[in-house]
């Protein structure tokens, strides 16, 4: 058959996760806790169960559920959002973005996006007959020039999506990038696509800048937020998006009938857990002291580290150690010396190799002193 993404593989998650396994390496590669998520959540889906939550959900969510999301919305950022008319749950945030695009994007539509980028933006642009426009962000920090940006603007320009705090470089936007952002697209009839999955993970006091607070960003924006990464639970799958009325609309045209609706007692279980802020509102500082427990680990290491101001990712160049391929590198850390990362190659269409790779520091500080020990030795 003719593929519809010749030149697309098996997702580096699943490579790299089922490597790890293979060679019994320690798993700092796929993005996922291994540690256990509150026992009080996994209570509250039995108690779900018990109270009968296990037909279909509304289609566009638990109505509990987009109530307490616009009230947590409120609470951290003080924008409303109508949970009526302008928030839906979904099945993750992958979900979340391959629905706002398809809701969106037309054979021949450009979209604008940032590389290094999360592995699903630009297989999900082609197989909608988009055109995926690439914005290279240089190492160490990754930041935007919003002029160069401006010149990959053409008639056809659809959206733009952004990833704040970023996956895999863990940079952030400011409200300076914000503010250049707004000046591009004024006047433009340009969406945006904000991938927000991070927004608790930002670090040293910096704020997270979230489209919802301009207006001239909100109300062209489609927000796309998971509750793998606030409740530590990955495989549960669930996450929503946040969208001004018109745009929510074509959003659930396409949601009715992708999913339909998602996983229902999970829904009553997270709106009874996050009503009570104290359950994520640590979620920052909790991963901050992860970050600086393992960069100070690897600070006795040969490794070079990036900044890392969001995500529970830090990449490291090793180019001080190999000038293997970042692919052959990181498959060799697997296998000599029992450790698992991202090569970060991954994360970019063409071929680019900076000799970086990514770990994921979401792991008990056991895990993480045990993979040190390991990195020191290379
Ligand atoms: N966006 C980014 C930047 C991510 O890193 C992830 C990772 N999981 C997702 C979206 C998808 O989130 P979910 O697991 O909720 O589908
Ligand atoms: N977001 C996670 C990461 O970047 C994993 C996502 C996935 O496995 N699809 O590692």
């Amino acid at each position: 058959i003719q593929s519809k993404l010749p030149g697309v593989s098996t997702t580096i998650f699943s490579v790299m996760s089922k490597l790890a396994a293979e060679h019994n390496a320690i798993n700092l590669s796929q993005g996922f806790p291994d540690y256990a998520c509150d026992p009080k959540l996994v209570e509250l889906v039995n108690k779900a169960m018990q109270d009968g939550f296990n037909q279909y959900a509304p289609m566009p969510g638990s109505t509990f559920l987009k109530e307490t999301i616009a009230g947590k919305v409120e609470k951290l950022y003080n924008i409303k959002y109508n949970p009526e008319t302008e928030i839906t749950v979904t099945a993750g945030g992958t979900q979340a973005i391959f629905t706002a695009l398809a809701a969106i994007i037309n054979a021949g539509d450009e979209v604008i996006i940032f590389e290094p980028a999360y592995d699903s933006y630009a297989p999900t642009i082609k197989l909608l007959g988009g055109l995926v426009k690439t914005y290279e962000l240089a190492p160490p920090s990754y930041t935007i020039d919003w002029d160069m940006v401006k010149k990959l603007f053409t008639a056809k320009t659809r959206m733009i999506i952004l990833n704040t705090p970023q996956n895999p470089t863990g940079s952030i936007l400011s409200s300076d990038d914000m503010k250049s952002l707004i000046k591009l697209i004024t006047g433009t009839d340009i969406l945006i696509l904000s991938d927000e999955v991070y927004e608790h993970l930002i670090y040293d006091e910096q704020k997270h800048q979230s489209v919802m607070l301009y207006p001239e960003l909100k109300q062209r924006s489609f927000i796309v937020a998971s509750f793998g990464k606030l409740l530590h639970a990955t495989g549960w799958k669930l996450g929503y998006c946040l969208a001004p009325e018109k745009l929510t609309k074509e959003f659930r045209k396409v949601h009715q009938f992708n999913v339909f609706s998602v996983n229902s007692p999970m829904q009553q279980a997270i709106a009874d857990y996050i009503k009570e802020p104290k359950n994520y509102i640590e979620i920052g500082s909790f991963f901050q002291q992860k970050r600086d427990y393992f960069r100070g680990l690897l600070a006795e290491s040969r490794f070079k580290l990036l900044p890392c101001n969001g995500s529970y990712f830090q990449c490291a160049s090793y180019s001080n150690i190999s000038d293997e391929k970042d692919t052959d590198f990181s498959i060799r850390l697997i296998k000599e010396f029992g450790v698992a990362t991202i090569p970060v190659s991954a994360f970019y269409q063409k071929a680019t190799d900076h000799k970086i790779i990514r770990f994921c520091f979401a792991k008990e500080n056991a895990t993480l002193a045990l993979a040190a020990e390991k990195l020191k030795n290379i």
